[in-house]
């Protein structure tokens, strides 16, 4: 049964709410999933670019490391150092400083003054005296590191001890690391152990405390120490959620396909539904149309029928009139006689013509019985019937018209009576119409017959009427059975008896149809046999033989 269009409304809200709630839970758990798998990435970026920087930097300081001491063994420098020589110191200081790619070198006396200078640019000094913990340090013959804080680039110096006449101190420049930095599109910075930031490609961020840097949500940042300096380096990168917005997008999109998808299938449904109810509308008022016209059809069937009876009544009165009025004679004489009889005594003659107007009077009620059944108005109901005596029926009504044009019946002997599926009065009328037909056909014919033939079969029981009169005329024989085809002069014939007794055959489930013959006409009646449960007889069964 098809579903109705409450139930279709119901469905299409079901799959739209559901399909609202797939495409949340996936295009929800898709984005987590690769929120997490950038992090993941981020973090793993992050930590091989800061491996990579730090080892950059560490590299580009450890090759000035070892210089400081190096030059300490330097007899020239020592000599100058002894001597307290600040323009040899000066003057050697800055051949070493441009020979060894340092950014300056600075000497400084036991105390730890400065002694001499050399650098790249102004041979301005940055440093007049060394801090107390890498004077310390090169008094202990250990290598200084320091880091200069009030310098405008970033300078990272290496100290060393001349035994006991001061220190030399060499300055690396890291402006060049910060430079390849620059090139990096992510933020790279180095802090001291005070996390404040000394070294960055983005300069904002330089002398500033980490804490207050402008991180946001959706960075992520991986530190490097570097022990030998007490920094930590910080590689920081972005989590690119790009392709989080794609999978969102994605989603999205597909649910907007399925969505369009699904409302087509919908639309489709509800207008198949609509369609089929406006069908089904369309067939019950067509069904309702047909049985009212059917119903008219079969009023107009049975008024024709009726027509066509009172017609056939109508022509068969003058030898009715003559059939009531033979025996009514014969009656009056048979009367006279016996009375004459009676006078004379003679009782047993009496009894003889008794007899003879008892048979008379049978006659003529058999002849108002039969008129009266034919009369009636046929029912619609079908029963199993005796073909014969229906056929007796017939003859009956058109015995006069038999005995007066001399026309023989034959009909074969049967012991039994054989049923057949129809209603009584219109397979009289059938009979009737075509034995009058025959009747009609045999006017002028020599010798007139007409013969009855009878073939029971398992389902059918066929039955043939012939004639020996002059036949169908060809031209009529496409046209035998369509209303008002007749060949008698005005007032004898309708043309209707034909498509009547077809009609009436139709009705019975069976068939009248014409089929050639030799001589004459030849019509073959096909009845149906009644079905298995059907009930005998319902017209008892009376023979009229002429
Ligand atoms: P009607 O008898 O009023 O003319 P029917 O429909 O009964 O109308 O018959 C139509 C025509 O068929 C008749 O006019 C007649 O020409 C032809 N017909 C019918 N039966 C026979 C027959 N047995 N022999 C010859 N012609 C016939």
């Amino acid at each position: 049964m098809p579903a109705s269009l409450d139930t279709i409304k119901l469905r299409r809200r079901l799959a739209i709410e559901l399909l609202a709630l797939v495409t949340l839970v996936t295009t929800t758990i898709a984005a987590l999933y690769d929120a997490g798998r950038a992090r993941e990435y981020a973090e793993q970026t992050a930590r091989v670019d800061a491996e990579l920087q730090a080892q950059a930097l560490q590299g580009a300081l450890d090759r000035f490391r070892g210089l400081p001491e190096m030059w300490s063994k330097e007899p020239s420098l020592i000599s100058a150092l002894q001597g307290q020589d600040a323009a040899e110191l000066s003057q050697r200081g800055l051949q070493l400083t441009y020979l060894s790619g340092a950014w300056a070198t600075g000497f400084f006396n036991p105390d730890g003054e400065l002694l001499a200078w050399a650098d790249r640019s102004s041979n301005t000094p940055i440093l007049t005296r060394l801090p107390t913990s890498i004077h310390e340090a090169v008094q202990q013959q250990r290598l200084g590191r320091l880091w200069v804080d009030q310098s405008p680039r970033p300078l990272y110096g290496f100290a060393s001890g001349v035994s006991d006449l001061g220190s030399i101190v060499v300055f690396v420049d890291l402006s060049a690391i910060q430079e390849q930095w620059g090139l990096l599109n992510h933020p790279v910075l180095v802090v001291d152990s005070a996390n404040k930031v000394l070294l960055s490609n983005e300069a904002g961020w330089l002398s500033r405390g980490l804490q207050s840097l402008p991180l946001e949500r959706g960075w992520v940042s991986v530190e490097r120490r570097l022990p030998a300096l007490d920094w930590r380096l910080l590689s920081v990168h972005q989590v690119d959620l790009a392709r989080l917005w794609v999978v969102v997008a994605l989603g999205l999109a597909s649910g907007i396909v399925i969505w369009g998808i699904l409302s087509r299938f919908f639309r489709r449904q509800m207008t198949e539904h609509q369609d089929a109810r406006l069908q089904q509308a369309t067939a019950l008022r067509l069904e309702r149309l047909v049985k009212s016209r059917t119903r008219d059809l079969e009023r107009a069937q049975e008024s024709q029928i009726q027509t066509a009876k009172l017609a056939a009544i109508g022509q068969m009165s003058t030898t009715l009139t003559h059939e009531y009025n033979q025996p009514i004679a014969t009656i009056q004489t048979y009367a006279e006689n016996a009375q004459r009889f009676l006078q004379r005594g003679q009782v047993d003659a009496v009894g003889d013509n008794l007899e003879q107007i008892l048979k008379q009077a049978e006659r003529m009620g058999l002849l108002s019985k039969t008129l009266l059944t034919f009369a009636r108005r046929p029912g619609a109901e079908l029963s199993a019937l005796s073909w014969q005596h229906h056929l007796d029926e017939a003859v009956v009504l058109l015995r006069t018209r038999f005995e007066s044009q001399g026309v023989k019946l034959i009909r074969p002997t049967l012991s039994d009576e054989v049923l057949i599926w129809a209603g009584p009065v219109r397979l009289t009328q059938v009979w009737v119409n075509l034995l009058s037909n025959a009747l009609d056909a045999l006017r002028d014919t020599n010798d007139p017959q007409i013969v009855i033939d009878f073939e029971s079969g398992q389902d059918e029981v066929k039955v043939w009427v012939c004639d020996n009169g002059p036949g169908i005329a060809s031209a009529l024989i496409g046209q035998l059975f369509e209303p008002f085809v007749t060949t008698k002069p005005a007032g004898s014939g309708l043309g209707l008896g034909l498509p009547l007794a077809r009609d009436l055959m139709r009705q019975f489930g069976g068939d009248l149809t014409v089929e050639p013959a030799d001589q004459g006409a030849r019509f073959c009646l096909c009845f149906q046999r009644p079905p298995v449960h059907s009930s005998s007889p319902a017209t008892p069964v009376e023979r009229n033989t002429l």
